[in-house]
């Protein structure tokens, strides 16, 4: 069912992936400004007061807090984020962290800040603000190297989402060897196969993994040169390098890196001197062994206007795809965006059965599934209510018509009665036997939960049938889900069939 095909080609084993140099960002120290100013008692006493202050939050409250934190947040991220934190100070209102990386304290940073300040606040009323910072002589501190891409004016390297890491990334059926082909790229080690190429339809997550492998590669080596960009991106730079007559220059910021990701590379299609250019790139780096991560939105092979010898070459590698998301998948990653929805909304309460809705009729894409979650949240928390079936319904009114299901009550008769081998007049006509009686309302109960059809409606199309007797069906099957294994498994293996 996963479509991948493995071919390799022309690596030597155990060839080692080349050490990564952080030149995707600056070392900035980081802050989270908070502008409230809760309690401030300690700070009267100016350097006395600061004295005072610091019995408030010691060493041995951090750790007492950690212990909160890590019942908060999980075993996983406690280990990986909040472990490293070392707690060095208060001045002024604001706690300092140390960490040993400048990718751990971003990432702390925007994650983690909120709940951190939040729980120092309980300790200390005075603390405004946290900052991470990398100590100056600290052994892991990255090098600030400027990567050879940011001799320019500005470096071609676009930035990376800090939200798109693998710890953020729900694995499913549809996604899971993408996701274990982009952690083993991610690992380093010896480039097995070189490219990866990912591919997939819109929002199914090709971006997000390729971020997620950059920030884990740039994790573990920081001194490793990972660029990441777009195909448009790299185009733009190729056709201002010509302008500019800075070809050489292009040339070799792009071969003297380690690990290259270009994204959405079906965007060079057709633009035949930036296919060719990218060719020789692409053929300089293999040659140099070094790992190059590609994604577009369809197989090499499948891209039109793409020059043969492109598609070859990108078909050498390992190509993997993402499939369209399924249920299951689509309520896993609403599970966990509603826990950073969480963080920001901790007042906001969560009926049962909205995730199940939105997962079932927001089948298409996870960028659109994922806002409506953001926009549930902050209006709930605007109008200060539950976030229930009927605020949702009002809330997303546009989004959930816009991704109206397309199947339809008629879709549904004919897969019901070829699963239960009756024929299609047998479903909608008359006949009252059981043999006839219970694939109909099954194929009821699948109208009412697949389609948007109020029960006249579904009546109607169930020869001329009254709403009583549809609801009356719905219910049979609600029921009969619950106490009867055989036709839950019906249901689902209908409900599969009907959304593939
Ligand atoms: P693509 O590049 O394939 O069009 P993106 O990587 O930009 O898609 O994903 C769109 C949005 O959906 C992003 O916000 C991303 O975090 C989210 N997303 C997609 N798949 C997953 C997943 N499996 N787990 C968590 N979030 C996901
Ligand atoms: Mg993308």
């Amino acid at each position: 069912m996963l479509a991948a095909s493995a071919s390799f080609c022309e690596n030597p084993e155990g060839s080692l992936l080349p050490m990564l140099g952080d030149g995707l960002e600056e070392v900035v120290p980081m802050a989270v400004t908070r502008n409230d100013n809760a309690g401030g008692q300690w700070a009267t006493g100016g350097k006395d007061g600061r004295k005072d202050g610091n019995a408030h939050m010691t060493q041995e409250k951090w750790g007492q807090l950690r212990q909160r934190l890590l019942k908060t947040i999980g075993q996983n991220n406690y280990k990986t984020w909040i472990e490293p934190l070392e707690f060095r100070e208060i001045e002024d209102g604001v706690a300092t962290f140390d960490v040993p990386t400048n990718f751990l304290g971003n990432y702390v940073s925007q994650n983690f800040s909120d709940l951190i300040l939040h729980e120092l606040k309980a300790e200390d009323g005075s603390i405004r603000r946290i900052t991470f910072k990398v100590p100056a002589n600290s052994q892991g501190k990255p090098k600030l190297k400027t990567a050879p891409a940011q001799s320019n004016s500005d470096g071609p390297a676009a930035p990376l989402d800090h939200r798109f890491t693998f710890d953020s990334f729900v694995v499913g059926k549809p996604n899971e060897l993408a996701h274990a082909a982009a952690k083993r790229v991610a690992e380093g080690g010896p480039v097995t196969f070189n490219p990866l190429f990912l591919y997939g339809g819109v929002g199914l997550g090709k971006t997000h993994l390729m971020h997620a492998i950059a920030w884990e590669l740039q994790a573990r080596s920081p001194n490793l040169n990972v660029l990441y960009l777009s195909a448009e991106q790299f185009m733009y730079r190729f056709v201002q390098a010509l302008r500019d007559r800075k070809m050489m220059d292009f040339k070799s910021i792009f071969r003297s890196v380690d690990v290259l990701m270009v994204d959405d590379v079906q965007f060079i299609a057709g633009k035949d001197s930036t296919q060719e250019e990218f060719f020789h790139t692409f053929n300089a780096l293999v040659d140099q062994n070094k790992q190059i991560i590609i994604s577009a939105d369809r197989a090499p092979g499948e891209i039109k206007d793409l020059e043969e010898r492109v598609k070859s070459r990108l078909q050498c590698g390992l190509v993997v795809d993402l499939h369209p998301t399924d249920y299951e998948l689509r309520l896993g990653i609403l599970q966990s965006k509603v826990e950073q929805q969480r963080i920001n909304y901790p007042e906001v309460k969560l009926s049962d059965g909205v995730l199940e809705f939105l997962a079932l009729r927001i089948s298409t894409n996870v960028r659109v599934l994922e806002g409506a979650l953001v926009r549930l949240f902050a209006f709930a928390s605007l109008v200060g209510r539950e976030i229930t079936m009927e605020l949702t319904q009002d809330c997303l009114a546009d989004v959930l018509r816009a991704s109206e299901r397309k199947i339809t009550v008629e879709e549904i008769q004919r897969k019901v009665s070829e699963h239960y081998n009756i024929r299609l007049s047998d479903m909608i006509g008359p006949k009252r036997l059981r043999s006839y009686a219970r694939p109909r309302q099954v194929a009821m109960y699948l109208a009412k939960h697949m389609t948007s059809r109020s029960l006249p409606e579904i009546g109607r199309r169930f020869g001329g049938r009254d709403h009583t007797t549809v609801m009356h069906g719905v219910r049979r099957i609600e029921e009969l889900k619950a106490q009867d294994g055989q036709i839950a498994e019906d249901l689902e293996l209908l409900r599969r069939a009907l959304e593939a």
